[in-house]
């Protein structure tokens, strides 16, 4: 950080700086020009807000060098990170495609889901078992229930499972059913259940408030990073803008974006980006184009009976068509759509699907 000193500041002025600087170890290494002294401060600034000088007598402003979000920061990273999901590899030269539904209704729904999604080439299931509901009045999800069913989609089809966590109190239990933790919108800046799912083993998908900018998401991410987890992905859901001709609007700009900015893989999700089934396949296209590491979509088997986001929700022979087109695109940017680490299990879709 740089402080840079008022024309008229004192000596004694300059001199508090510095030395509330080195109180706490910091480095300093002030230039006294004919205008302004300014004061560079090199080291550790964690432990010490950037209001404490801003606020200080004789200072005019203060000027970031680091970012704060170091541990999310590609400047700090020479690497990108990659994420191991049961074999499925996040952030790698693949482009991951995660799909499902919205919301686990019942067994049938998510089995015949997860066998569809499987078979056009999907290699991670979604589905929230724990639904963030603008109305109180609206379907909240099975709970534990549901968790169980994906559980068992899991056996069933080899599929690793991203489902929503909402709550501080679930954190464990959602730990024991899922394989990615995701974090949705409206949850971006929960620092209690960011905090939780930093001590949690488990990789998250953390998503992009509906207001939050990208430093923010970054920020939160942090927050995950610092408390022990370094499996984290940024998802980049939409954000509200004066828009309405779409639910939200898409901000594919976030997605080279973070990639200069962090060395964590990013997600797109076009099913709330846009709200529109119709427009989830262009802009699927357009992310994998723009260098998005993974997609995760929404597919219903009856997109018009679904208890939420019927509207985004691809059936599954639109996602079939739509994984072929993917394909392409990704080949056409010098990647691949992943493929499953292992075969599917023997017992084959339809006779798990009669069981029902
Ligand atoms: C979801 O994934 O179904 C969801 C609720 O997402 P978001 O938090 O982005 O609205
Ligand atoms: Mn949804």
């Amino acid at each position: 950080m740089v402080v840079v000193m008022k024309p008229e500041a004192t000596p004694v002025e300059t001199a508090a700086v510095i030395n509330r600087a080195e109180a706490v170890g910091v480095a300093t290494h002030p230039i006294y020009g004919k205008e302004h002294t300014v004061i560079a401060l090199v080291g550790d600034l964690t432990k010490i807000d950037r209001d404490v000088f801003s606020a200080m007598a004789g200072v005019q402003k203060t000027v970031r060098i680091q970012e704060p979000y170091k541990l999310a920061a590609r400047s700090t990273h020479a690497n990108r990170t990659t994420i191991d999901v049961n074999g499925v590899i996040i952030g790698g030269s693949d482009v991951v495609v995660m799909a499902g539904p919205c919301s686990v209704e019942s067994r049938e729904q998510v089995l015949e889901t997860a066998w569809a999604v499987k078979e056009a080439g999907a290699t991670i299931l979604r589905g929230g078992a724990f639904k963030p509901r603008t109305s109180p009045y609206s379907f909240q999800g099975m709970g534990e229930a549901g968790l169980k069913i994906l559980a068992e989609a899991r056996e069933q089809t080899g599929l690793p499972v991203i489902t929503e966590v909402m709550t501080v109190e679930t954190v464990d239990m959602v730990c024991e059913y899922a394989d990615i933790l995701q974090i949705g919108a409206r949850n971006m800046q929960n620092y209690g259940l960011l905090h939780a799912v930093g001590k949690a083993r488990k990789p998250v998908m953390l998503k992009r408030g509906i207001s939050g900018e990208i430093k923010e998401l970054l920020m939160c991410a942090e927050y995950i990073l610092s408390g022990g987890n370094a499996q984290v992905m940024l998802c980049e859901r939409g954000i509200r803008t004066y828009e309405t001709s779409t639910r939200n609007t898409f901000d594919l700009n976030a997605v080279p974006v973070l990639h200069r900015m962090s060395h964590l893989p990013v997600v797109a999700d076009p099913s709330h980006g846009t709200g529109d089934w119709e427009l989830v396949g262009p802009m699927s296209k357009a992310a994998v184009a723009a260098g998005a590491d993974a997609l995760i979509l929404e597919v219903h088997p009856n997109p018009e009976q679904a208890e939420s986001d019927g509207a985004q929700s691809l059936k599954p022979e639109n996602f079939a068509e739509l994984m072929g087109q993917l394909r392409l695109i990704a080949s056409a940017v010098g990647r691949s759509i992943a493929t499953s680490p292992e075969p599917a299990p023997a017992n084959g879709r339809a006779q798990d699907v009669m069981l029902v």
